[in-house]
């Protein structure tokens, strides 16, 4: 009987695209905590308060209160799960990363195909005349930083925006894109460190089984949203550079 991870192993060799979908839990080991736990982002903002375009528009100040923390998440450091991701995929063995986090942490570990669903912090955007930003831009421009692009000879002004997907907002047009573009012809998606209960990125795992591809699950606990074909329960940190190792080992042991 070979043991869960032997079977993640032989089905991640086996398959021709891999892909993976991570969500809050691959970061609560670089100290980022789940929004939505105790301590979380969520019980400190409400996000209907804050977390919206609407609030935006009506009080921007108010909103940067919870921009600036999301700023600060870019501070933290990729762990041993990410950089192990970022392994597979420079093995071969993985075709792209969705994550539904906004930290860059896969970006940092050297993952080079990521979509980000919910879009990130790292570039900002003016809604007044759409000029686009970089954070590293913004360190001078205070908070919370206001547009300095002329318009008619005035300075424009505005308050900025983070390229962060709120509440009542879509998901961006070019992670639609890049999601399609991983999903088609998927073998094998690894659901790594998210309860698949956010919709519409919860459903992407099925949509990978719809079309006869296999789901792996590594995750502290198992994702109320979801039915893995074999599900790994413990730390990313820990899980994630095993599969690895045991990827790149038994595939020297197969004609590449
Ligand atoms: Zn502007």
């Amino acid at each position: 009987m070979p043991t869960e991870l032997d079977q993640a192993v032989s089905w991640l060799v086996a398959s021709s695209k891999t892909i993976a979908l991570t969500g809050a839990g691959v970061s609560t080991e670089s100290g980022i905590p789940d929004f939505r736990s105790p301590g979380g982002l969520w019980t400190r903002f409400n996000p209907m308060e804050y977390a919206t375009l609407g609030a935006f528009r009506r009080d921007p100040e108010k909103v940067w209160k919870l921009f600036a923390e999301l700023q600060s998440l870019l501070d933290a450091r990729p762990n041993p799960g990410h950089r192990a991701l970022a392994e597979l995929e420079a093995a071969g063995g993985l075709a792209g990363i969705i994550t539904q986090n906004i930290d860059g942490l896969h970006q940092a570990a050297g993952s080079k195909r990521v979509v980000e669903y919910h879009g990130s912090p790292r570039t900002l955007h003016c809604l007044a005349c759409g000029t686009g930003y970089a954070a590293s831009d913004i360190e001078t421009l205070g908070v919370p930083p206001r547009c300095t692009h002329q318009v008619g000879g005035q300075v424009c002004g505005a308050i900025l925006k983070p390229d962060v997907v709120l509440y009542d907002e879509g998901i961006p047009l070019e992670a639609m894109r890049g999601t399609a573009e991983l999903l088609n012809g998927a073998e094998l998606i690894l659901v790594i460190g998210t309860s698949c209960e956010t919709y519409p990125a919860g459903a992407l795992p099925q949509q990978v089984r719809a079309s006869g591809g296999r789901i792996v699950e590594i995750n502290m606990e198992p994702a109320r949203g979801l039915s893995p074909d074999v599900r790994l329960l413990g730390k990313f940190s820990e899980i994630m550079p095993e599969v690895v190792a045991g990827f790149k080992a038994r595939r020297q042991g197969f004609p590449s």
